[in-house]
């Protein structure tokens, strides 16, 4: 790249809700994003001609359809990064409960006409590509979006979070909703957020997908103990993350003890 030379960048989505790249057009992430990148391609916002290679893509959504699986790969040829962006991305978000539900009933209910698309089980986008870098959560935060970029223009390694929900929460003077009642993934998910959910008196889902050492079996239990049931347990950790937190399970022990 010549000195000066912007890098070139493509923000595209696969199957997603659009709203992770709605947060790129929020006024201080794109005024950012224009000073250093070069965007060859944003398909929400302007015709997609660029045929040529990029510096980084950003990738909204969860692979759904065989046609997702093709344009992600089109994508990972043609660039030298690739950024999963948001939780859909990073591990799969709410489509991916599909994989814990009868798959056939939901296709028929919800694609009535369009089964022609090739339905697959919805999947994170690593499982189909190689991915550098995550920008986790639903939407994604635009203060790490923004840091991302500060560490892009200045060359260094951007460093995801990777202490869970609670020491945010903590350190925020929240008070604890687990321990008034309401079952909580804090303790077991990846923070960053600023415990934005239990900040606004909202259990946290998950959606940043389990923490780095999440002893997921220790607090399944202890939540076992306080009377919630498998199934409860279950649903919610499928909300966002359910794969991911499965393959953790699978790491650690049995997926939830019956
Ligand atoms: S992560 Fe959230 S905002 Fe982004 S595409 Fe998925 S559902 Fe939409
Ligand atoms: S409210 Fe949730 S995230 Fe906050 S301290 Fe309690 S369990 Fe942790
Ligand atoms: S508190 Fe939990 S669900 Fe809410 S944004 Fe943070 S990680 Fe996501």
């Amino acid at each position: 790249m010549k000195k000066n030379e912007k890098l070139k960048i493509g923000i595209y989505g696969i199957s997603g809700c659009a709203g992770c790249l709605l947060t790129f057009l929020y006024e201080p992430v794109f005024r950012e994003i224009s000073k250093i990148f070069d965007i060859k391609s944003f398909p929400l916002i302007k015709e997609d001609k660029y045929k040529g290679e990029f510096d980084y893509v950003f990738i909204e959504g969860t692979v759904c359809f065989d046609d997702d699986i093709i344009m992600l790969k089109e994508l990972r040829n043609r660039a030298k990064k690739v950024v999963a962006l948001g939780a859909c991305a990073h591990v799969g978000g709410v489509p991916s409960m599909r994989n814990f539900m009868d798959n056939e009933k939901i296709i028929k209910f919800v694609y009535p006409k369009y089964n022609h698309l090739k339905s697959s089980l919805p999947e994170p986008i690593d499982k189909h590509i190689k991915v550098d870098c995550y920008l986790p959560q639903c939407p994604p935060s635009k203060s790490e979006i923004l840091e991302f970029i500060k560490c892009i223009a200045r060359d260094i390694e951007f460093k995801n979070y990777e202490d869970p929900v609670c020491f945010e929460c903590r350190k925020m003077g929240n008070l604890c909703l687990l321990d008034k009642g309401k079952l909580c993934l804090g303790p077991v998910t990846n923070g960053g957020c600023e415990a934005l959910c239990p900040g606004n008196k909202v259990t946290c889902y998950g959606c940043r997908g389990p923490c780095r050492d999440a002893n997921l079996k220790a607090f399944l239990e202890l939540l076992k103990e306080k009377g919630y049931t498998s199934k409860e347990l279950e649903e919610k950790m499928q909300t966002f993350a359910g794969l991911k937190f499965k393959e953790e399970e699978e790491k650690v022990s049995k997926w939830l003890e019956k």
